[in-house]
């Protein structure tokens, strides 16, 4: 069996060497000069297996002003003349309920914790460096209020098998004293110590690399598909930029926000959405000699969610990768100025060591989903034709499970997990 998958992205990447490790043909195609250069290129590097609640949740209503008022709010929210747009709110909005938070939190988890294993599996088989720690996570909650409402989603995940604990300030201080500069500001944190991170780029190149020098594989760069051929109900060929035909016997759409186009050209529309997001990349002072025990001061070992503001901290080898915001409705991944200026003086504020005028800044497009799932699912536009998209916020966490997902269903293996939960809506 001969399977094109479009798109070297994360999920691209991880979709073709699990098909090459099932023993099938594979061809990757990349329209880019090389893999991982899009949305998995500078993200925050989490393997967050335990936080992958949905944006989507009750609480949207409330902040929904705030989004749209305060140009400081980490969440942004530009209205634009677009239908896909409202369509993509509208369904977000319809999303934004306790039980459909708490059905995709739970699908998620399922998802998660497959890659989880999935990505232990391979590396044990063989390793990629990209950077890969158990390292652990602290939320760091500034409000009392919503620390102990995280209580109630702590207790919740731990009845679908997550290992989390409530830090109080003092604790978390002792456990992660770079947290010091928060002061009188921290309440407590939530620690989960068994999460991990990497990065994300570093392991898809590792894998791309991988999928190119197999016998049964063949991966492309420069290979741009502009659009699919269909016949009888089949997809019957990938048509490069360049005018090639790419022949398989089955293709995967895994080119994360632009797959919204190549399947609407075959009358299947996706709930995609590009949320913009920001990050910066700081080398730690002497960062081409290995870790000294100074470093501690400077930057978090663990890595660290400031939750009012949802900005990331981790370190990725000798440097430190800050990320955050969510801007909806800018229709690009362009840098604006002050959201990295603003970045900046957060990142001054809290981790004043870190040198921030050596920052290398970045911006990519979560593809989202209104309900925070992927679609992992056979098209139904063509018998032979598969999405893995819409990773939105989680694609480095979920990419390996979305993979096995994806296998099993097309050659009707059994289901490692529920697929339902999956479908395009
Ligand atoms: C600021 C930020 C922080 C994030 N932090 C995390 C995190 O900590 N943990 C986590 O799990 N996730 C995180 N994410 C989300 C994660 O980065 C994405 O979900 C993931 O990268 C999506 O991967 P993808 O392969 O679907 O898309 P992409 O990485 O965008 O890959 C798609 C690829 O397809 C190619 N392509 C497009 N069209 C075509 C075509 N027609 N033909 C051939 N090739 C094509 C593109 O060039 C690209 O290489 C973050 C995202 C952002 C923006």
């Amino acid at each position: 069996m001969k399977v094109a998958i479009i798109g070297a992205g994360v999920i691209g990447t991880t979709t073709a060497w699990e098909f090459l490790r099932q023993g099938k043909q594979v061809i990757l195609l990349e329209g880019r000069e090389g893999a991982g250069l899009g949305t998995s290129y500078a993200n925050a590097g989490q393997l967050s297996y335990d936080y992958v609640a949905p944006l989507a949740d009750p609480s949207v209503f409330r902040d929904l002003p705030k989004w749209l008022l305060n140009p400081a709010s980490p969440l942004r929210f530009r209205p634009q003349p677009d239908l896909r747009q409202w369509c993509w709110l509208t369904a977000f909005l319809r999303a934004s309920n306790a039980a459909t938070a708490k059905a995709s939190t739970t699908a998620l988890l399922q998802l998660s914790y497959l890659s989880r294993d999935t990505l232990h599996a391979w590396m044990q088989e063989s390793p990629i460096n990209f950077h890969h720690k158990a390292n652990g996570k602290l939320i760091a909650y500034r409000s009392p209020h919503l620390l102990e409402k995280a209580r109630k989603q702590v207790e919740y995940q731990a009845t679908q098998g997550s290992r989390q604990r409530i830090l109080g300030r003092d604790e978390s201080v002792a456990l992660e004293p770079s947290l010091i500069h928060l002061g009188r500001n921290l309440a407590g944190c939530v620690y989960t110590p068994t999460e991990e991170v990497g990065d994300c780029y570093l392991f898809t190149r590792g894998l791309f690399e991988r999928v190119k020098n197999h016998p049964r594989g063949t991966a492309l760069t420069g290979a741009r598909v502009q659009r699919l051929h269909r016949a009888h109900g089949r997809v019957t060929g990938a048509q490069l930029e360049n005018g090639d035909l790419v022949e398989a016997d089955h293709f995967v759409v895994a080119n994360g926000l632009q797959g919204y186009d190549l399947l609407r050209q075959l009358g299947e529309t996706v709930h995609l959405y590009g949320l913009k997001g920001y990050s910066l990349t700081i080398p730690l002072p002497g960062a081409d000699t290995p870790a000294c025990d100074d470093d501690a001061a400077v930057a978090p070992m663990i890595s660290v969610t400031d939750y009012e503001r949802r900005t990331v901290y981790a370190r990725l080898g000798r440097r430190v990768r800050i990320a955050a915001m969510v801007d909806m409705g800018d229709g690009n991944a362009h840098i604006r100025p002050e959201r990295i200026r603003h970045l900046k003086a957060e990142v001054r504020e809290i981790f004043p060591q870190l040198e921030v005028e050596q920052a290398q800044a970045w911006a990519g497009e979560r593809p989202a989903t209104p309900e925070g799932r992927p679609i992992v699912s056979r098209s139904s536009k063509a018998d032979n034709l598969w999405i893995n998209l819409g990773h939105g916020a989680l694609g480095f966490t979920l990419a390996c499970g979305s993979a096995v997902l994806l296998h099993a269903l097309m050659t009707q293996g059994a289901a490692p997990i529920d697929p339902a939960p999956f479908k395009p809506r």
